[in-house]
């Protein structure tokens, strides 16, 4: 028997994160996940995350009561960037931060 963590992949092999499905990775509770769904601005393609937040914070944000950096202070970058434009951390990696290079067009 093992656990693995819904946000981060990662499996644990110690029995206290198994019994409380706890992620020593993440600091969280498998309980205290939400999944999120979201279609992603780049390839379209529908993802669901685990992320370590509340259903009130993420309706604030929905709501527009709260902008997205003060609804999830505490939420990396990326993973507040899916909530957004439902752009995975991979996709940003592929895509924003080391995009497929240009093909140069032959003009001339
Ligand atoms: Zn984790």
């Amino acid at each position: 028997m093992s656990f693995t963590c819904k946000r981060c992949g990662l499996t644990s092999h110690n029995e206290n994160d198994e019994d409380h499905r706890y992620c020593g990775v993440c600091h969280i509770y498998e309980d205290e996940l939400l999944p999120v769904t979201r279609f992603s601005q780049i390839t379209g393609i529908q993802h669901t995350l685990y992320l370590p937040i509340a259903q009130s914070e993420l309706d604030a944000y929905e709501r527009r009561d709260l902008l997205l950096q003060d609804a999830f202070p505490d939420l990396p970058a990326p993973e507040r960037e899916f909530i957004k434009s439902g752009i995975t951390p991979e996709e940003w990696q592929q895509f924003v931060v080391s995009p497929p290079p240009i093909q140069e067009e032959d003009d001339e």
